[in-house]
């Protein structure tokens, strides 16, 4: 008898969840997949972010061509990887120097790394509910921990891991708060600040639903970095190459001292870097004494690639075209809940879209998402949904809080409607219940 040699079944776990079906894709182009039976679905998940072009975009498969006949799997510098850097520092506000890794986990690694070099602290303070990656230093308190983690005294949460297996020593150097909550913030830094050598944030927290910062909450938070000399980075992991050609920097105005990208920027090649303070940045060797390498790194197909792939990003009228496609899908899903009588909140950003279903109020902080969404109607509606076989991923159910619905620039408005008909249909079908009921 053949066994499946993949432990558990899979090749990658975190993105692997028992509702979605089907298992097996057989090839993707622009917005849609093609799974086992042959059928054609329409793509929400879209390579968890990363596919802003869509699947196999022409210029980054170009770019990927041309790889193939320079030679594809070196790593030596070269115009391209002097042009990529180039083009970050042009695009992005607090890059001044760049540096590239593999996955936005490495990113996010190298990236506190350098803060604890340069301030000479290690304790990270981090957002519950807010994700860098299976980074070990900063796997708590996400929305795989087993709950929100309790207040302790000063505001600051219990620390709550997101895997098994982590160090029980790394628990005393991450620092767990509420996002949006200056007061615990001011207590927590009066308390520890000259330990703090990072603070580390999603600028907009993508992995709770598309959750935005308190209008002011980003630049508080910069200025409390700034008086106590912690070096703030923003893992625009996520909202890089996504809300804006700038990212959540550009958005809201405030500028981090270092920042972390991976998805959009490779648009499905896998690559990742950081950018930031060149006074920071230097702190890398060489000329510094930071490491930040590896064999895969900066692989002359993915330079390539994500060289094409930005340069396809900065095409005058992207993020205004991708901008009235998203509030296209945030309006168009708040008139269909409605119109069913089923309370929730929406929100969006560059084709990422939180659909919060039975939360009244916009919610805040990761605790406030756990404790009010209702999980078990929006499984419910996800597999209906699903049994139809036209979409893939679409209200994908996730832990503790909603996987964002993701659109790229290549959905059009009528696979959008497409998703509108999919839930109006499974809200008549599935009448609205609360949580508790
Ligand atoms: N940071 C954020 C904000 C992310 O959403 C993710 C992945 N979902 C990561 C970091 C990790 O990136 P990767 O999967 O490339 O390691």
């Amino acid at each position: 008898m053949q066994t499946d040699a993949r432990a558990g079944g899979v090749l990658a776990g975190w993105n692997h969840h028992a509702e979605i079906g089907p298992t097996g894709i057989l090839r993707a182009d622009g917005a849609t997949v093609v799974d086992e039976s042959g059928r054609t679905r329409l793509d929400f998940i879209m390579g968890w972010g990363s596919l802003l072009l869509g699947h196999r975009p022409a210029a980054v498969a170009d770019a990927l061509r041309q790889a193939l006949d320079d030679g594809f799997g070196f790593q030596y510098e070269g115009p391209p990887t002097v042009d990529l850097a180039a083009a970050m520092c042009e695009q992005i506000p607090c890059a001044q120097k760049v540096r590239l890794a593999n996955s936005g986990l490495e990113a996010t690694m190298y990236a506190i790394r350098l803060a604890r070099h340069f301030t000479g602290r290690s304790r990270v303070l981090k957002f519950e509910g807010h994700f860098h990656g299976l980074n070990d230093f900063l796997l708590y308190n996400t929305d795989n921990s087993a709950a929100p983690g309790q207040a302790r005294p000063d505001g600051s949460l219990e620390v709550m891991s997101g895997s098994d297996g982590l160090a029980r020593v790394l628990e005393s150097e991450i620092i767990p708060v509420p996002f949006n909550d200056l007061a615990v913030l001011e207590r927590v830094f009066a308390g520890h600040g000259q330990d703090i050598g990072a603070v580390i944030c999603e600028p907009i927290a993508m992995n709770i639903g598309c959750i935005a910062p308190d209008d002011g909450f980003l630049a508080a938070l910069r200025e409390i970095c700034d008086r106590y000399q912690t070096v703030l980075i923003f893992d625009e992991v996520l909202t890089g190459y996504r809300v804006a050609l700038g990212g959540a920097q550009q958005l809201f105005g405030v500028t981090p001292d270092l920042a972390c990208y991976g998805k959009a920027f490779g648009c499905g090649v896998p690559i990742a870097a950081v950018a930031g303070r060149a006074d920071i940045m230097e702190c890398l060797a060489p000329p510094g004494t930071v490491e930040m390498s590896g064999t895969n790194t900066a692989r002359r197909m993915c330079v390539l690639g994500a060289r094409a792939a930005l340069a396809e990003l900065s095409r005058p009228g992207f993020y205004a075209e991708l901008g009235a496609l998203n509030d296209y899908l945030v309006a168009g899903l708040r008139r269909v809940c409605e119109d069913r009588g089923v309370p929730a909140y929406v929100t969006g950003y560059g084709g990422r879209v939180g659909l919060h279903i039975g939360v009244e109020e916009r919610p805040r902080t990761m605790a406030q998402i756990a404790k009010f969404w209702n999980r078990s109607y929006h499984v419910s509606c996800y597999r209906h949904i699903a049994a139809r076989q036209q979409t893939f991923g679409l209200l994908l159910p996730l832990r503790l809080c909603p996987e964002p619905i993701t659109v790229c620039a290549v959905h059009t408005r009528a696979d959008i409607d497409l998703a509108f008909s999919l839930l109006d249909d499974a809200f008549s079908a599935l009448p609205y219940r609360r949580a508790d009921s």
